[in-house]
Order: C-alpha cells, then structure tokens, then sequence
C-alpha cells in the first residue's frame, strides 16, 4: 500500500516549478495545454497533469505524482497500455488530476528532468520531409536524436524506447516538437534555448491590428484576439500555406485537419453561419482572405494560443526558405482526432475543402 506522496520541498523543486511557468508563458514553446514536464524525486516520478497549463505551474497545483518505478518497468517490458497510464497517478497531487498520456517518455528517459515542448522553431524544421538532415546541418557538434513522427502516447515512447533515443539529451519529434533532459530544471531550459537559437532568428513582426470586417454577430465567429493570427490571412505565401494545417498534431486537434479560407463577400456571414454549425473542432478557425482570422466563440480554451503558435510555425518555415511539407495522412489526422476514417471523410466534404 502506498501512501499520500509527499510534495517535494527545496531549490530543485522551486526551480521545476518557476522553469514550467516561464516555458509555459512563452506561446513560441508552449500553446494552451500543450507541452510538459517532470521531475523525478526517488521512487516518484513528479509531472503536469493532463488538461492543466504549464503557464499556471508557478500558482496553481497541476503536477501529480506518478510512481516511476511502475511505469518505467511497464514501458520497459513493452506492454503499457494507454487505459492504464491515469492508474499510475499516486495520491499527493491536486484532487482529481491525472498524469498525461505523454508520462511514459518521462519516465523512458534518464534526465531528472524532462521538458516536452511544442517549439515554433523547432516545428518549422519537424515537418519538413528532409527535416532530419535540415535539422543535422543547423545542429553541428550537437548529440540529438531524430524521432520520425508516430501518434503520441503509449506508441510514441515504444518507438523512442526501440530507436534508443533515451540515450540522447535532445530530441526532435517529426511533426511534433521538442525533448530534452537534463539534470536540473535550469540546464533543461537551457538546452531548449540553445536550440531556439539554432534554429530561430529574426521573422517578420506581426503586420497589424484586425482590419474591419463585415458584422460577424450571430456568425458563431468573433475576430481572433492574436495578432500573429491575422497575418495568416494578411499575407499571401502564409495563406497559400495555412489551409492545411495538418503539419503537427495540435493543430489538428484544435482545429480540425484543415482552416477554412474564405473570400470576403456579401454572403459570408451566412458561409461562416454554416462552417459554425459543424461540430468541433471543424472550423474553429477560418480565415477570411485579405481581412483576418476568426475563431469560433465556442472554441476550446487555447486555441488563441494554438492559432499564434500555428502563425510562428509557418512564418518560421518561409523564413527558413521553404521545403517540402510531411502532411499528415487522413489516417494519421483520424487516429488524432479519435476518428474512424469515414468519419474523417465525410468532415472533409462538409468543412468544404478547397472552398474558396
Ligand atoms: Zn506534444
């Protein structure tokens, strides 16, 4: 029988907790309920439960305790199952919350700390179809690993864990993100922001405020709040991209496997009226060509932040020059959303791919 597990105390501890909010406060690496950590603390495994925020990490409880023992002796015998992953949460932590479907790379790798985070720098490069050997040229001298994409959770640790990629301190995650692992909370974050600087520099700022649309009331649509957002709409190379979004796995959850592009009209109230009418996420995003992007008023929680994260991505890979784009297939954006196939097919044909 386990008892309640004690919440760690000291500088490691303050530091795991200052270093979460300030990557989760920093939407170029982090995008609502996105990204997490964990800090290892003997025989428990401390880590950001599922649905709560980094950015809240410094004010709010949202890291659970995860008997590491147990889970790292199920990823090593290679038969841990998704449905089991929220069992593994000890009594300790907030009421209620339970630990990420992402634990078990947390506890695959060695570091004390482990940092996942959905950096715009390192994304530009992830989705890339040479991204592996584009990536190797901007990181000489660097001991990293390459982890082609596979669905997160249980089956993306099993692929990390057979390519031996808990031997690395960084690792990229094709079409996904950023791992590091470090000893301390402090040395993580500096490993993240060695590699923003390698694959960063300056992009264009934001072109401007929202210009004036049409009345959106009774739309089910308001103006993005994000100036980053408008520019997807504004300019053309990242309109020309914007429509399919399927480049990255939140994108897809939050969005749907593509962002509607309208032309601005007379009847586009009544265009937006139907795209609001589909069940979400389809939609929750659409941009109206020239003018700006709207959200959904019924969005989920975050996908402000998904949409400025989406908008750097892609204003990173034309400042990087461009390249061909891995797209995720309909299967992979289905088994992201929790669909069958057809069930992403007929969303295809009703979020009106294409329409224009
Ligand atoms: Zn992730």
């Amino acid at each position: 029988m386990i008892g309640v597990v004690a919440v760690p105390e000291g500088p490691i501890w303050d530091d795991f907790l200052t270093v979460s909010a300030r990557i989760g406060g920093d939407v170029g690496l982090v995008q609502g309920a996105g990204g997490n950590t964990s800090l290892k603390d003997g025989a428990t495994m401390w880590i950001k439960a599922s649905g709560t925020w980094l950015a809240d990490a410094a004010t709010e409880p949202v890291m659970v305790p995860v008997d590491l023992a147990a889970l790292r002796g199920r990823v090593l015998s290679g038969d841990l199952m998704e449905s089991e992953i929220a069992a593994m949460t000890l009594p300790g932590g907030p009421a209620g919350l339970r630990a990420s479907v992402e634990a078990p790379f947390h506890a695959l790798l060695p570091g004390r700390c482990v940092i996942h985070v959905h950096c715009v720098d390192t994304i530009a490069m992830a989705i890339l179809a040479d991204g592996q050997a584009r990536l190797a040229q901007r990181l000489p001298g660097v001991a990293w690993h390459w982890q082609p994409y596979v669905k997160p959770g249980v089956r993306l640790t099993m692929a990390m864990r057979a390519a031996g990629a808990d031997r690395a301190a960084i690792i990229v995650l094709g079409n996904h993100g950023l791992i590091v692992s470090a000893d301390t909370p402090l040395e993580a974050e500096e490993l993240i922001a060695d590699m923003r600087h390698r694959l960063g520099g300056d992009i264009a700022p934001s072109q401007a405020a929202m210009p004036a649309l049409p009345a959106l009331e009774g739309t089910g649509y308001a103006p993005a709040q994000v100036p980053d957002g408008h520019d997807l709409a504004l300019s053309q190379a990242l309109c020309a991209l914007a429509g399919n979004c399927a480049i990255a796995p939140d994108f897809v959850v939050f969005f749907g496997p593509s962002v509607p592009i309208l032309q601005p009209g007379p009847d586009l109230p009544a265009r937006l009226s139907a795209l609001s009418a589909q069940p979400l996420p389809l939609n929750a995003v659409v941009l109206v060509e020239g003018q700006g992007a709207l959200i959904r008023t019924d969005a989920m929680r975050g996908t402000e932040a998904l949409l400025a994260g989406y908008a750097q991505v892609l204003k990173r890979y034309l400042s990087n020059g461009g390249g061909e784009i891995r797209y995720f297939s309909p299967a992979e954006c289905a088994e992201l959303l929790n669909w069958e196939a057809e069930k992403y097919r007929q969303a295809q044909n009703r979020s009106g791919q294409g329409d224009a």
